[in-house]
């Protein structure tokens, strides 16, 4: 009888801090259950051995900040079937994005001692302005049973099942007080992505906004909301300048605040 073949998982890894394979490798127990299921035939940080592409499903972590990094991700496109992008950095840029809003060149001369070494661009950039993307998934990191529950739905042929709706929702669920309504503490979570399970008002701390903005996030009427809480415009920028301060509309708004 014919054995099927497996399907070939590749991870990759652009300009990032390596969290979100982190957590692929953090699922241990389910970790099993996916190696079962799928070929790990691509991931340096779990094993040096290679199998060669194409891939059926590539998992791309980092973002594009150098010309290498630009002309490798479309060697990658070309060899995956299925392209999935996960965590901050890959969907929006992540945290050194912040240099987008800068000038690269100031920072090069202050903080090297021979910028003259440094290949870089201009612009830390997400996946999806480069090459065509399948799925993103949000998060810094990027929460473990969002990416097992992509994976499952890669192999079954169905849709992923991450939420659109906001921190907010996860809130209720978990049955939080609000921190913002009840405390008056400042928190993202009302434009934010759900997928954390609102950790951090359950520590009575709000959101900064670490999974990015929600689908039609409201930023304009939550700036409002926290001036009427005291913050000023130069911590209103702060506050949308994080993991994600180069996702459109956290982008948008920080730079409303800034003029
Ligand atoms: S604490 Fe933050 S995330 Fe939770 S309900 Fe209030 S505004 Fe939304
Ligand atoms: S910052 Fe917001 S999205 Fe990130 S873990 Fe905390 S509550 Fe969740």
């Amino acid at each position: 009888m014919a054995r099927t073949r497996k399907p070939k998982l590749a991870v990759w890894k652009f300009s990032s801090c390596d969290g979100c394979q982190l957590s692929l490798l953090d699922c241990e127990d389910e970790l099993l259950a996916v190696a079962g299921a799928v070929e790990i035939a691509n991931f340096l940080e779990a094993s040096r051995a290679v199998v060669k592409g194409p891939y059926d499903l590539s998992l791309v972590e980092g973002s594009i900040t150098t010309p290498h990094d630009a002309e490798r991700i479309h060697a990658v496109r070309r060899a995956s079937k299925f392209l999935v992008t996960i965590g901050a950095c890959a969907t929006a840029g992540g945290i050194q994005a912040l240099r987008n809003f800068k000038d690269v060149k100031e920072f090069l001369s202050i903080v090297y001692a021979r910028p003259d070494y440094i290949n870089t661009l201009g612009k830390s950039s997400p996946i999806a302005d480069h090459v065509h993307v399948d799925f993103e998934l949000r998060g810094c990191p990027i929460n473990k049973r969002q990416l097992l529950d992509v994976v499952s739905a890669f192999l079954h042929g169905r849709k992923p099942n991450t939420p659109a709706h906001s921190v907010c929702v996860e809130c209720k669920q978990r049955g939080t007080v609000c921190v913002m309504v009840a405390q008056g503490v400042p928190c993202l979570g009302p434009v934010t992505q759900a997928g954390c399970g609102a950790i951090c008002p359950a520590y009575a701390r709000g959101c900064y906004g670490c999974f990015g903005p929600k689908e039609t996030p409201n930023t304009v009427s939550l700036s409002e909301w926290w001036g009427h809480l005291g913050v000023a415009s130069a911590d209103l920028v702060r506050a949308f300048r994080g993991f994600n301060a180069y996702a459109e509309a956290f982008r948008k708004e920080s730079e409303r605040h800034e003029r």
